[in-house]
């Protein structure tokens, strides 16, 4: 082929990949362009609130698909993926929604009453509460301890995994095809430091995709682990227990990289990435509201600081930290939502498209 001719093909397809590869990375909350956010409040799964009120006996449009949810978080178990749900509100969905309620610490009433499809319709990481038939979070445990102020939390994978105890130093990457910017790295970097800060474990970068212990990529839709992303809210991101180092987000959300995160269908992206950390280092989810590991977080909402109960679980898997001076706080700051969109946005472009760019342009 004409190297001439070749230039620009090879631009072409980059440019192609490129684009279909964007992610929607944002300083702060008001340089999301209006039309990125979404139509409503809570995404696609905002139809659920349709089926307030609907109890056992009742057929009614969208149950099945408020049973693929449950399936999906492990609150029904099918082994069986190929399985039809239908639209009735059977013992099965009944029985599931208690296991949420207890989860979530609502009233236990098995219906689908208004404060439990407000935490359904949350914007969650993909990883189940329940994994394998695993009862864990509130549901899990045995005894009733309401009464005692140091109730346990924290859950592990099903047999407790963590990474092996020789390797006290983790390399992580990010996917070479994101062309994530020094500022979005950066946002990883102060997750890392969050856990580092209470075990002694330490993380550090490097260019090795293929090496390294934990991967980090944003993917859009079906990316080959059978756990496709859905678009912007509803799950956010998921990641695998130890020693797997896998860690995904979804391409689509608008992710808010250190500013000011405050307005509806933002997603900060720090509190994101250290509830993920918590996964790849062995931590299941947590029915503490303050806790990092609790599966759900609102838009406009930023919560980066460990809470005693996710200190506490880390720490049983690992030991602490000598430096640790013991101290944890939980702080969740969700001020007044700002819808005003403006402002530009800047997205992942790597340096060298830039310079192919130039190139084609003087050919
Ligand atoms: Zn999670
Ligand atoms: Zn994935």
């Amino acid at each position: 082929m004409n190297s001439h001719l070749f230039i620009p093909f090879v631009f072409a397809s980059i440019l192609a990949t490129s684009i279909s590869a964007v992610a929607h990375f944002f300083p702060n909350a008001s340089s999301i362009p209006p039309s990125l956010l979404p139509t409503t409040p809570d995404g696609k799964w905002d139809t659920f609130k349709n089926l307030t009120g609907c109890h056992a006996g009742q057929k009614i449009d969208g149950v099945a698909k408020l049973k693929q949810y449950f399936n999906y978080f492990g609150y029904i178990n099918n082994n069986n993926s190929s399985i039809n749900f239908t639209d009735e509100f059977d013992d099965n969905l009944k029985s599931a929604i208690e296991t949420y309620q207890l989860n979530f610490n609502l009233n236990t009433t098995g219906q689908l009453d208004e404060p439990t499809l407000n935490q359904i319709v949350r914007p969650r990481c993909g990883v189940a509460d329940i994994v394998n038939g695993t009862s864990s979070m509130n549901s899990g445990k045995t005894t009733t301890t309401s009464h005692i102020h140091a109730v346990k939390h924290y859950t592990f994978f099903p047999n407790a995994p963590r990474w092996p105890a020789e390797k006290t130093d983790l390399t992580y990457a990010f996917l070479p095809d994101n062309g994530l910017s020094d500022s979005v790295k950066a946002v990883f970097s102060r997750a890392f430091q969050k856990w580092a800060a209470v075990i002694p474990l330490t993380f550090t970068e490097t260019s090795s995709y293929g090496s390294a212990d934990i991967r980090i990529g944003f993917y859009r839709g079906d990316h080959g682990d059978g756990e496709p992303f859905d678009g912007v809210l509803g799950t956010l991101a998921h990641a695998f227990s130890p020693p797997t180092g896998r860690l995904h987000l979804d391409l689509a959300e608008n992710w808010v990289v250190d500013g000011d995160v405050t307005s509806s269908g933002a997603v900060d992206l720090e509190s994101v990435a250290v509830h993920e950390l918590g996964h790849v280092l062995g931590l299941g989810h947590s029915s503490e509201r303050e806790a990092i590991m609790y599966p759900t977080i609102s838009t406009g909402t930023k919560k980066v600081d460990l809470a005693g109960d996710d200190v506490e679980g880390i720490q049983v898997l690992y030991g602490s930290n000598p430096n640790y001076n013991g101290s944890a706080t939980a702080t969740t700051t969700s001020q007044e939502r700002d819808t005003n969109g403006s402002g530009s946005r800047f997205v992942a472009q790597p340096w060298w498209l830039w310079i192919l760019l130039a190139v084609a342009l003087t050919l």
